[in-house]
């Protein structure tokens, strides 16, 4: 299928049509996990759930990068914040998450120095701008935000800029999916894959994991009708048995991917072990900056041993994130956790599964 205008990719003529194929085509009973929190919020935004035929369920998976930045990893950046002369920078949702006893935000309220920021550049402003104080960025995020850490640390190195270093807490998609697969805690039939950090990897990663599991990967992408279309294809493949990697966001994506932006990352990061919230220490799922770099590395300038946490109690953000548990399985949504008093990760980030589904009111 061949699109080309914003406003085709929500042409309702071309919505219906699409829904009707994959309705005309679906016959098995399928689980299909979005693994990215833009999908999930996308697919909830245009109620592309309802429109669907119930042997078609649509998961949510671990692609929201608030979410499944391990308890551990919010109380060590707590720590970092009450360090004297620190100021810490970082993308707005973290700063809400509740760590054990605190969060990033009731430390700034009782004085510590957290300054929300839009981009890694605004970070090394603010290092530029406080040569007396040590700027610390923590880095969340997948392979799409990587590349532009990467550039930041490269222009902290070449300007001198001592006094900027970053939390790598970031993350790498395609080793998670494989620990789902691998879990295997619940069925995954198909992966509506990440369109944006497809643009960075392209599709080598889930070739892997359809040779591995069988399990087919469509890359997709964000407007109502690359979601449909999308489903649609991943419908075909399961229905003709076939495990491949197919892309319809082609008009972003290639196969490829970006070489330069996977050399930048490369540059500066290596893959290292990560602790996801939900899905435990992950081999190579993480970005750990390399040793030539190691002064603009937060991980090794500062200590930051903190207490083994226990994840928020009664919360469900870990099995949410697995896909095991969907938001209505926990007994505080939409009561004692709201957006406004969040309990855990996925209620605080706007692509948190549990924020979602209170905005859209499933
Ligand atoms: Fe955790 Fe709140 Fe989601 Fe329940 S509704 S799983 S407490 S974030």
């Amino acid at each position: 299928m061949h699109m080309k205008y914003l406003d085709e990719y929500r042409d309702p003529d071309l919505a219906a049509s699409l829904i009707r194929r994959i309705g005309d085509l679906s016959r098995k009973p399928v689980r299909l996990m979005e693994i990215c929190g833009t999908h999930t919020v996308a697919i909830f935004r245009h109620g592309i759930r309802s429109v669907l035929p119930e042997n078609i369920v649509l998961v949510s998976g671990p692609g929201c990068p608030v979410c499944v930045t391990a308890q551990i990893d919010i109380d060590r950046s707590i720590k970092l914040a009450r360090t004297p002369d620190v100021i810490i920078t970082t993308f707005g949702d973290l700063v809400r998450v509740p760590g054990s006893g605190s969060s990033l935000a009731r430390e700034k309220a009782e004085g510590a120095d957290v300054r929300a920021v839009y981009s890694t550049f605004d970070a090394l402003n603010v290092a530029r701008n406080n040569p007396d104080r040590k700027v610390v960025f923590l880095g969340i995020g997948f392979e799409t935000t990587a590349p532009t850490i990467a550039a930041a640390i490269i222009a902290a190195r070449e300007e001198g800029l001592k006094n900027f270093s970053v939390l790598s807490l970031h993350k790498l998609l395609p080793p998670a999916m494989e620990a789902l697969l691998s879990g295997g805690e619940t069925r995954i039939d198909g992966f509506i894959c990440p369109g944006h950090v497809s643009v960075i990897i392209g599709t080598g990663a889930y070739e892997a994991v359809v040779r591995e599991y069988g399990t087919p990967c469509v890359v997709v992408g964000f407007e109502p009708t690359d979601i449909l279309d999308g489903l649609y294809r991943l419908i075909r493949l399961l229905e003709n048995n076939e495990a491949k990697v197919e892309i319809q966001y082609g008009r972003v994506v290639q196969p490829e991917g970006n070489v330069k932006a996977v050399r930048l990352l490369q540059t500066v990061f290596e893959p290292a072990q990560a602790a996801w919230r939900g899905l435990g220490v992950i081999p190579d799922s993480g970005l750990k900056i390399r040793d030539a770099f190691s002064v603009h590395d937060a991980a090794r300038t500062f200590d930051l041993e903190v207490p083994v946490p226990e994840d928020p109690k009664g919360c469900a953000c870990s099995e949410v994130i697995r896909g095991v548990k969907t938001p209505l399985d926990c007994p505080f949504f939409a009561s004692k956790c709201t957006p406004e008093e969040p309990v855990g990760p996925c209620m605080v980030s706007t692509e948190g599964t549990c924020a979602a589904y209170y905005k859209y009111r499933v």
